[in-house]
């Protein structure tokens, strides 16, 4: 990939470079002779001429020719040659001016044709007279069209397409904060390097790696984002000629060339809200280099029981209104059972206090760089804790952590309650049965998470306490508690923002605070961080 700094003669000053295409040669067919270069060097070039799409070809740097963009059209003669026409603006000259051209690979075709697809609609709008005759780029679904609901995906880039939203997460400071520290702290991982920014937004974690020395940045953002960060970047012209924008979905859209490493923030909430993380491991698999890195590497999910009255007869209460047996003459009982059931598969989200906790938290890892996509459809966490008192147990509570693999300092960015909230605070699923537990007794269960194709996931918790005192040794199962949840429709219980305090007596950790939020990052040893603890990933920290 080449830029405006390093690329060939020829170039004016205005002509901002997008994106290039190596050739290995270049018929201009609306010469009497064409002229073809069978050795030398070609390009073809995709740029923005005061604000106007340009195409052009160059040989050994020095312009042949180029096309009209928005009458143009590109036909494939074969899996590495293809006929570009167009209208001659120039009426003087022929009808139509064409030019036949040759890519070196398969891959850089595809590339070219994919690319040429978008960025012309991006101008001209869908439905623009472009002919592709590339299998992937047809009519065929793309991975993510075919398991994402429409109307989801399309409300979903559209929020995204907000400012205000990406001003939400930009502000979540320990968020962008860590995200920072983690890109500047371990610069040799992306200086001269080939980055990847998946689900670009704004633009910002594209510009943190051209702050820390990326050779090439490509961004890539599904949502009308594109256009925002295009500006931003430009704006940015220190960094702007490093960084190609490229609207589409990465499921979707083809790269010149193979990343070094991947940077990306697709945690939702639990962090697999939102299935984000599915195209986070899809864009490892098809721009990663062998071998490469991902930021950030690995997530984990952690749970715990907890107990809450408070938020349990606040759930309750809300159903109180279905109770009513004359509201204006009408009884509204018969619906109390479902409002009941309805508020309670809600999950809850909001920041607490994690001596609400009954029991040491246990983990379900996550490694980016190995999960299949797939995998990631169902989510299975067999749960076992023991309880440190003898409470009412009102449910789970979840929060999630990444890590930053850098070869430098590795960085943890946790949602932990007790650490610095962020805009993801955490999540609890409440029972509508709750049960006690004595100081010392066993809790088993399972959370059981199904995908589904609204860009979320229905919850599946039980949780059981085994028998106490005379008698257990039957084994016999006392209590148990279900509840099916859907985290697409969660009970946002913020009513301000949190302010966080840190424990008065730092010294004195907070019962069950996770061990990895005093993680020094020297301290931090790949395998510690990368294998779960035997007996499915139970962290006792
Ligand atoms: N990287 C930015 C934005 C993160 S939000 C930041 O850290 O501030 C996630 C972004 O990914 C959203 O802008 C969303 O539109 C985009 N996105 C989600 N799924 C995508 C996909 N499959 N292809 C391309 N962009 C996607």
């Amino acid at each position: 990939m080449e830029h405006p700094s390093s690329s060939g003669g020829g170039m004016r000053v205005e002509d901002e470079v997008e994106v290039e295409f190596p050739l290995s040669s270049i018929s201009d067919l609306s010469l009497d002779s064409a002229s073809t270069s069978g050795s030398a060097p070609g390009m073809a070039r995709l740029s923005r001429y005061r604000g106007a799409p340009r195409l052009r070809f160059f040989l050994n740097g020095e312009d042949v020719g180029g096309l009209d963009v928005e009458s143009a059209q590109v036909f494939q003669l074969g899996p590495i040659q293809s006929v570009c026409i167009a209208e001659q603006p120039d009426k003087s000259k022929q009808n139509t001016a064409a030019f036949k051209i040759q890519f070196k690979t398969e891959e850089e075709s595809r590339a070219f044709h994919q690319r040429f697809k978008c960025w012309k609609d991006e101008y001209f709008g869908q439905g623009g007279k472009l002919i592709v005759s590339s299998g992937s780029t047809g009519t065929s679904k793309s991975k993510f069209d075919e398991k994402i609901e429409a109307s989801s995906a399309k409300m979903y880039f559209h929020y995204y397409g907000q400012l205000l939203h990406q001003q939400n997460m930009l502000q979540d400071y320990v968020r962008t904060g860590t995200y920072y520290a983690a890109v500047v702290e371990n610069r040799a991982d992306f200086s001269g390097r080939v980055v990847v920014d998946v689900g670009a937004g704004s633009g910002i974690l594209s510009l943190f790696a051209a702050q820390a020395g990326a050779r090439h940045v490509y961004a890539i953002e599904a949502s009308e984002m594109a256009e925002y960060a295009r500006k931003l970047i430009a704006g940015n012209p220190a960094l702007s000629d490093r960084i190609t924008v490229i609207k589409g979905k990465v499921e979707e859209v083809e790269l010149p060339e193979k990343a070094d490493i991947l940077i990306s923030e697709p945690m939702g909430t639990l962090l697999v809200n939102e299935r984000m993380l599915e195209s986070y491991v899809i864009a490892g698999d098809r721009f990663l280099v062998p071998g490469g890195k991902m930021f950030p590497t690995v997530g984990r999910i952690h749970v715990a029981p907890f107990s809450d009255e408070y938020l349990y007869i606040e759930i309750a209460t809300k159903a109180l209104f279905w109770q009513q047996h004359s509201y204006y003459g009408v009884d509204l009982t018969p619906l109390h059972g479902a409002a009941f059931q309805g508020y309670f598969s809600q999950p809850v989200v909001d920041a607490f206090d994690p001596r609400l906790l009954v029991a040491a938290p246990l983990f379900h890892i996550i490694d980016f760089t190995k999960v299949k996509e797939e995998d990631l459809y169902e989510i299975d966490i067999p749960l076992k804790f023991t309880a440190t008192v003898g409470t009412k147990v009102h449910g789970i509570a979840c929060w999630f952590d990444v890590l930053f693999d850098g070869s430098t300092v590795p960085r943890w960015l946790t949602t932990a309650p007790g650490s610095p909230t962020t805009h993801w605070y955490q999540l609890r699923c409440v029972f509508a049965q709750p049960f006690f537990v004595m100081c010392g007794q066993e809790i088993t269960g399972r959370l059981h998470m199904i995908a589904h194709n609204a860009q979320s996931y229905t919850i599946y918790l039980t949780l059981s306490a085994k028998m106490w005192g005379p008698g257990a040794e039957q084994g016999e199962i006392l209590q148990t508690s279900s509840g099916k949840f859907d985290l697409k429709e969660p009970y946002y219980r913020i009513s301000q923002p949190q302010a966080y305090q840190a424990p008065e007596d730092q010294q004195q950790p907070l019962p069950f605070q996770p061990q990895d939020l005093n993680v020094q990052p020297q301290d931090v040893e790949e395998t510690d961080l990368l294998e779960p603890t035997q007996n499915s990933g139970i962290d006792f920290s």
